[in-house]
């Protein structure tokens, strides 16, 4: 039951509607609005305008993201529900798992662009399953069909699909008479055609879908919070998608499991691969799945092969979570440099063993370290002329 106070609208107070529906398990908002408007005989737009008055545009705001207080309140209460219900439907549920938050506005972490765009086709931006929806008590569109990463069910195995199987149309239930049918053409969503997905592609996207749900994971046989999961996830799709390297890895992708190389399909603004439509997230996931396999001996061979060492597989990483850290240590190229107090120490031990720290021997100990070697070596011979690094030596003072 609603706990919220009555709302009054501009008429005064307002009443309940007289059709009510339940949020069906993982629904989105936008679906469950889609089908309240479909009991009460509207379309969802018709609907919101009464609700809300036709000024604010209610309809053309992404309601799966950060739908303002005010707007949950009313639909709680003209349905009979509350609005933490109502918020659960909304990214809100996913945000902390997968991306520790998900701004208001503008490009967000694994959140496909709206597809309630009231011009033109709309974008290929609502994904479904066919048997999800063709189940009994299935006909309504999950929230997590939103996330950019899922393009398999993690229920039937299959690919998910972005369109309809008759017209291709994108999906826009908002303009729909039925929240399962298409837009464009009427045809059953439930009726598109649906591909087996790989098996090894299947467990990894079933191995996301229960960190989102549950808020960790497993990288290899560790478990792992869900969040830095979906940081190495999605570092490892950038990776493919424009990272510096993505070139080579796509070739050594292509040349072992058979991959298409080619680009991805360029999207407008450079934006993410969550602009994407699903055929090309398939392969970016599948490519995904491919690096994590035996993690992660399989992505030391595949970045080795495509020569993608630590310094690009980090790069533009805001923060490297330990398990990556730790993952990518095999692929560092630079070389070693020891620190001033480990030069030094080594020059002690080398005095009281050896008599003398020389250079060439503290640079086989402490590698190419070449101005703390100067300051910490034994002159053993006096050289007429001071060496360029000699003299910065002297400049800088001696060793501490
Ligand atoms: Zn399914
Ligand atoms: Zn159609």
């Amino acid at each position: 039951m609603s706990s919220t106070a009555q709302p009054r609208c501009r008429q005064g107070p307002v009443k309940p509607w007289p059709y009510r529906t339940a949020v069906r398990s993982g629904e989105s908002l936008s679906s469950w609005i889609a089908r309240l408007a479909g009991g009460l005989e509207v379309r969802p737009g018709t609907l919101l305008s009464f609700a809300f008055g036709t000024k604010q545009i209610v309809a053309r705001q992404d309601l799966d993201r950060h739908p303002p207080n005010e707007v949950l309140e009313r639909l709680a209460f003209g349905a009979s529900t509350s609005v933490e219900t109502l918020k659960s439907a909304t990214i809100a549920r996913y945000a902390e798992a997968i991306a520790g938050e998900i701004p208001h506005k503008g490009r967000a972490r694994w959140l496909m662009p709206t597809s309630q765009v009231t011009s033109g086709q709309g974008r290929f931006s609502q994904q479904f399953c066919p048997l999800c929806l063709g189940e009994p008590g299935g006909a309504y569109m999950r929230l997590y069909w939103r996330l950019a990463f899922a393009v398999v069910c993690p229920q039937h195995g299959v690919e998910l699909a972005d369109r309809c199987g008759q017209c291709q149309a994108p999906v826009r239930h908002f303009v729909s008479s039925n929240v399962t049918a298409c837009w464009k053409c009427g045809e059953n969503l439930a009726h598109s055609a649906t591909a087996a997905a790989r098996e090894g592609l299947i467990s990894h996207q079933r191995q996301l879908y229960f960190a989102a749900e549950r808020g960790w994971g497993f990288m290899g046989r560790q478990a792992i919070g869900s969040l830095p999961l979906f940081d190495i996830t999605r570092q490892l799709a950038v990776l493919c998608f424009r990272g510096k390297r993505s070139h080579q890895l796509r070739t050594v992708l292509a040349h072992r499991y058979g991959i298409n190389p080619e680009p991805y399909e360029p999207t407008a603004q450079r934006a993410p691969f969550e602009y994407l439509p699903h055929s090309e997230r398939l392969r970016l996931f599948d490519s995904v799945a491919r690096l994590m396999e035996a993690w992660p001996v399989n992505m030391w061979v595949l970045c080795e092969d495509a020569e993608l060492y630590r310094s690009f597989a980090i790069v533009d990483m805001p923060t490297i979570p330990y398990l990556f850290q730790e993952a990518i240590r095999p692929l560092d190229r630079t070389p070693y440099k020891a620190t001033e107090d480990e030069v030094a120490a080594a020059a002690r031990w080398l005095r009281r063993t050896e008599g003398a720290a020389s250079y060439s021997r503290l640079r086989e100990l402490c590698g190419e370290s070449r101005l703390a070697l100067y300051r910490n070596k034994d002159i053993l011979r006096q050289s007429s002329k001071l060496s360029r690094f000699q003299s910065l030596v002297n400049r800088e003072g001696p060793a501490t």
